[in-house]
């Protein structure tokens, strides 16, 4: 039996955060399934860190993680974690109105974000097609991520602090027994009074595995998919393009396009595969908004984006479980909330159930799994 303070299951983006947190006093150890940690959704993302989200709670999380991700700990890594890239979020005749009434909320926390007309638009993105944008809102602080970069550094520190994270090692059986969880993986059984459930799409089952009530979260089909730009323009510098009726979105990537239908299908947690279908869809959306043909598509993927039932991140212990913490439900802002959500996740494992920790109004009852039960 191997002991130590804190068992996290899941070592994607949100399971190595928080490790990382709680391993500068506690003994940590993370259990992987696979053996690569970012094999799921955390490398499958689209990578765009902005503080526009519709959802007022991930709002808060993104902009209470910029701090770290502009400025992480010494020796966090060599390379910036962000990269200025912009984001324009463009809205067809019905849904201009509706970039009016963002524009000005978003102002009142503080974000900047610039009205445009289609010329505009047009002047940060030559191809959108002429007649397609009635209104475009663009926010010049959205960033790349380096999720890789991000999540090893989250990774090497653990390991600097003396956290484990062992690989191939899938939580099979889990009990509660004289104040400690037990989780046997194999022949090996792991012990600790503290369990964190950061099993992204598989939070419910891991959760029922442990005789714990679900909390319905739901893991939804993304798509991407990746080709080449029209030859001979320069699109390195294009904002990401997002469009207000969350039809598609593509960005600039290593030289290509990286694109998406916005897909939110609803599946199992599995090794998600894009469908023929939903690809097809990418390139005829970017086709209808842009005047770029898609010629080939150099790559594919999907991933599950889960989420709550209210769409929220959950973070906090089960009020019928003792000690069972759940990290889950991040939907499409997995990477660029783990910064925040990881620095709470430390704090009310500590008992230290304040808020201003991570960030205003990000406290337990608008968090934790209560609120869903
Ligand atoms: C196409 C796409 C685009 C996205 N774009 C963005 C974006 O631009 N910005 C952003 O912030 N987010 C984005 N996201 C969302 C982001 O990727 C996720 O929110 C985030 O990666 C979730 O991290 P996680 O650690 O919870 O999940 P995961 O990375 O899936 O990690 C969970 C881990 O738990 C492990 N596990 C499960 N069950 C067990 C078990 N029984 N025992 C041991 N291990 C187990 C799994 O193997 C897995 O590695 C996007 C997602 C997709 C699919």
């Amino acid at each position: 039996m191997q002991s130590c303070d804190v068992l996290v299951i899941g070592g994607g983006i949100a399971g190595a955060s928080a490790a990382h947190e709680l391993a500068a006093d506690r003994t940590v150890v993370v259990l992987e399934q696979e053996s690569q940690p970012g094999y799921h959704a955390t490398g499958r993302s689209a990578a765009l860190f902005r503080e526009s989200y519709p959802h007022p709670t991930t709002r808060a999380l993104a902009a209470a993680s910029r701090d770290f991700l502009e400025r992480p700990p010494a020796g966090f890594g060599d390379h910036p974690l962000l990269s200025p890239r912009g984001a324009l979020l463009i809205a067809r005749a019905d849904r201009a109105a509706m970039l009016d009434d963002m524009a000005a909320e978003l102002r009142t926390r503080g974000l900047v974000v610039e009205p445009c007309d289609e010329a505009a638009a047009r002047r940060l993105v030559p191809v959108l097609r002429a007649g397609t944008v009635a209104a475009a809102l663009y926010e010049p602080g959205a960033c790349d991520v380096d999720v890789n970069a991000l999540h090893q550094g989250y990774l090497r520190g653990l390991r600097a602090r003396g956290g484990r994270l062992i690989a191939d090692a899938a939580a099979e059986r889990i009990e509660r027994r004289g104040g400690r969880w037990r989780i046997a993986v194999g022949d090996e059984v792991f012990s600790a009074p503290i369990l964190v459930n950061a099993a992204g799409a598989w939070a419910d089952a891991v959760a029922a595995l442990a005789g714990v009530a679900p909390l319905g979260l739901m893991p939804l089909r993304r798509t991407a998919v990746t080709f080449d730009p029209p030859p001979s323009i320069e699109v390195s510098g294009w904002p990401m393009v997002l469009d207000a009726g969350g039809a598609f979105y593509f960005k600039p990537e290593g030289g290509r396009l990286l694109a998406s239908p916005a897909d939110e299908t609803p599946s199992p947690p599995t090794d998600a595969q894009p469908d023929e279908y939903d690809v097809a869809l990418a390139i005829d959306r970017i086709e209808a908004a842009t005047e770029i043909t898609v010629r080939r598509v150099v790559s594919r993927w999907a991933g599950l984006r889960t989420f709550a039932p209210d769409r929220a991140p959950v973070a906090g212990f089960d009020p019928g479980a003792e000690g069972f913490f759940w990290l889950a439900g991040q939907g499409g802002t997995g990477v660029v909330t783990a910064p925040a959500l990881a620095r709470l996740t430390a704090a009310l494992i500590a008992g230290r159930s304040d808020a201003a920790l991570a960030g205003p109004g990000l406290n337990e009852s608008a968090l934790g799994p209560a609120r869903l039960r």
